[in-house]
């Protein structure tokens, strides 16, 4: 009886960027259980294991109940919340009064909604004049985010879900969405065109094994591939000249710069034989609508924005992009990273403005009614730069919200280490034990997805309502009200007058994106966007005709001046890391499982999903390696890289290549090993490649 619930409502997953509807059954207001909803757009019905158990992982005893501060021992103690905010403000003004505003910065995360970012970034840089800030998407989407900008001229990402069904053959780069998008994967599956499904990449994932064809290139040599199969659909004659002509410029260029990538160069450096490139060839050039997606194994690169580049060209000198079943298409990882795109005021101003563009700082000044004077006229600095600063002992002060750096940036050592030069270090998170808060100097205990309300944003450009089902342990607060909380301590609590509730701010988000490509200023408010099951920006006022999907530039206008998109392309670099004989083994990332997400903060909580996962870390390694090592698996290894030396468990299977060997992000050891190299554009790390050894334990 106790669990029997009385009412249901819709709420959007607060996990991956597939942005699944789940149908949260209440009990006196309390989600008792939940299904997946059966007619939302995006899911169909279905949810993957960890959607499943989402309200099992807000009850964990490591929840953070209330506002802990270190004292003089060393120790966390419990405080009040007025404690708390006071601390933040006085620590902080003190360290900016004595060191100017480059000695603050913030961390966030692509785990809160578009309202929480939006309050974090206008309080963080209007409000509290912190000049740095950026967030976690910068390891997941940075990448797509530079090469849509460079090539379309905004931030763009052409797709609907129902691409997927349209095509007749789809191209997955880097990408395994059999585990890591299996919603998405589903609506492969339904794709009723006989489709031919080619996987690009060096570990036989599950993808892999479910694909037509599995092209297994040698790690990092997809840039040659793809400009080696440019330059053959150019010889074959498969270009849609008219589609250049009218809505692209550069092409020229690039049509002489491929000519190097001949087969037997792409071949030799890819380890692909010249028939597997030509029968890839014949594919592209055969297919009505081509489509490509990627994901991590292309964004995480030192050359990733290049790479997607190099998949964007092919589209377009193909006419694959602006009809349904084409497109180079971008999945995202974390729910809300699409939101964190347009709203975080980190990489882009407020509504996907520039900070650059005096127009756009006047507008955003005019809409939030705040002294134009408050908005920086430059970019800050990202992820990576935050990380030097603090190492380097020019930010003195760190706020992380709701990310776990301690386990999760690339080479983590070093993010630990430098952390330790703080002099005050804030992490706001829901739960006071993750490797990050351990460090901290306060930790703000902040309610959890469930437990809030607002809106994500999902891979295919979706705004969907996330609610509150659940109410937040002890004394934890939403996040937007610790930002309200705060904005008061600081003293800037007037220029949020309007900030009062997550919907209000919704509405004034509308109207900040008037007129840009997210235009979303023909939504009035939570209510509209429930009833139309998720809206896809744009939307704008004459938008509303119920068009349940759309695609981006079926009109061939892109959004740089012109209105036609670029060609941009360079040469493959070296290997940061090449394997030698004292690391003679190249290191892949990635995830491991569809019961688990990123670094296990939540997902590690549910019994369930712990079932579904090994305990404990493990590295695949390929049977010949293992038989030449003397490895079996469950037998332990020592993985060292330069960065450091970890010790895991044998997992041995052909899934990797010899040479080659796996070890799942979701353990804190992985991010030891891995090197921190950047690609210059997106500035995002490369976790996928990198150079270790093995010895038997
Ligand atoms: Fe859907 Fe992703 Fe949530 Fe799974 S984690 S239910 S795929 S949104």
């Amino acid at each position: 009886e106790r669990l029997k619930p009385t009412s249901t409502v819709d709420s959007v997953c607060g996990f991956c960027a597939t942005g699944c509807s789940l149908k949260v059954h209440l009990r006196d207001g309390e989600g008792v259980n939940l299904s997946a909803s059966p007619a939302y757009p995006v899911n169909l019905g279905m949810a993957c294991p960890k959607g499943w158990e989402a309200l099992r992982v807000l009850d964990a005893p490591d929840r953070a109940t209330e506002p802990l501060l270190r004292g003089e021992d060393g120790e966390l103690h419990p405080v009040s919340w007025e404690k708390a905010a006071s601390t933040f403000a006085k620590k902080f003004k003190a360290i900016k009064e004595r060191h100017g505003p480059d000695s603050l910065a913030w961390l966030g995360t692509g785990q809160i909604t578009c309202e929480d970012f939006a309050f974090l970034g206008a309080l963080g840089k209007f409000g509290m004049g912190i000049r740095h800030g950026d967030g976690n998407t910068r390891q997941c989407m940075a990448t797509a985010v530079a090469a849509y900008k460079q090539s379309f001229g905004f931030d763009a990402p052409p797709y609907s879900y129902q691409d997927y069904e349209d095509s007749d053959v789809l191209v997955f780069v880097g990408a395994n969405p059999c585990i890591a998008h299996p919603i998405m994967w589903q609506r492969v599956m339904r794709n009723k065109n006989k489709p031919e499904i080619i996987v690009v990449d060096p570990r036989s994932t599950e993808t892999a094994n479910a694909a037509t064809t599995h092209l297994a290139i040698a790690p990092k040599s997809d840039l040659s591939l793809f400009y080696g199969v440019a330059r053959e659909l150019i010889a074959q004659g498969h270009i849609k000249r008219d589609y250049v002509d009218r809505y692209t410029e550069g092409f020229e260029g690039f049509e002489d710069f491929v000519q190097e990538y001949t087969l037997e160069k792409v071949s030799s450096d890819s380890g692909l034989p010249v028939s597997a490139i030509e029968a890839f060839v014949a594919s592209i050039a055969g297919g009505k609508r081509v489509s490509f997606w990627w994901t991590m194994g292309v964004n995480q690169s030192y050359e990733g924005v290049r790479l997607a580049q190099s998949m964007i060209n092919i589209c377009l000198m193909t006419g694959n992009i602006g009809r349904p079943g084409t497109g180079p298409n971008s999945i995202t990882g974390q729910c809300n990273a699409m939101g964190s795109r347009l709203f975080s005021n980190t990489t882009s101003l407020l509504g996907g403005h520039d900070f650059l563009n005096e127009g756009h700082r006047n507008k955003v000044s005019e809409i939030l009614k705040i002294d134009v004077s408050n908005i920086p006229d430059e970019n800050c600095w990202a992820y990576d730069q935050i990380v030097n600063g603090v190492e380097s002992g020019k930010i003195k002060g760190l706020w992380i919200i709701a990310t776990n750096s301690a386990h999760s940036w690339v080479g983590q050592g070093r993010f630990r280490d430098a952390v330790k030069k703080l002099e005050f270090l804030v992490v706001q998170d829901m739960y006071h034990s993750t490797e990050t808060a351990q460090l901290a100097d306060l930790v703000l205990p902040a309610a959890s997805w469930g437990e809030k309300e607002g809106t994500f944003i999902n891979s295919e450009r979706r705004i969907g309502v996330t609610r509150k089902v659940h109410k937040a342990p002890g004394k934890a607060l939403s996040d937007f009200n610790i930002f309200r909380l705060l904005a008061a301590y600081w003293g800037c609590g007037a220029m949020f007058k309007e900030w009062d509730t997550p919907e209000n701010v919704f509405k004034i988000l509308c109207r900040l994106t008037k007129d840009r490509p997210c235009d979303i200023s023909g939504l009035s408010g939570y209510g509209d966007l429930s009833a139309k099951g998720g809206v896809q920006w744009p939307y704008r006022s004459e938008d509303q005709d119920g068009e349940t999907h759309r695609s981006l530039f079926s009109d061939g206008k892109f959004y740089r001046p012109g209105c036609k998109a670029i060609f941009l392309y360079d040469h493959p670099k070296p290997l940061p890391e090449p394997t030698c004989s004292n690391y003679p083994f190249v290191l892949l990332t990635g995830r491991g499982t569809s019961a688990q997400w990123h670094t296990q903060t939540r997902t590690a909580k549910s019994d369930v999903l712990r079932k579904l996962y090994p305990k404990n870390v493990y590295v695949e390694v390929n049977p010949t390696d293992a038989e030449r090592m003397g490895l079996a698996s469950g037998s332990l290894v020592s993985v060292s890289s330069r960065r450091g030396v970890v010790k895991a468990g044998v997992f041995v299977t052909p899934t990797v290549q010899p040479g080659q060997v796996f070890m799942p992000m979701h353990y804190p050891e992985t991010n030891w090993l891995t090197k921190p190299d950047f690609d210059p554009h997106s500035r995002q790390p490369s976790y996928k490649h990198c150079a270790v050894q093995l010895q038997p334990v």
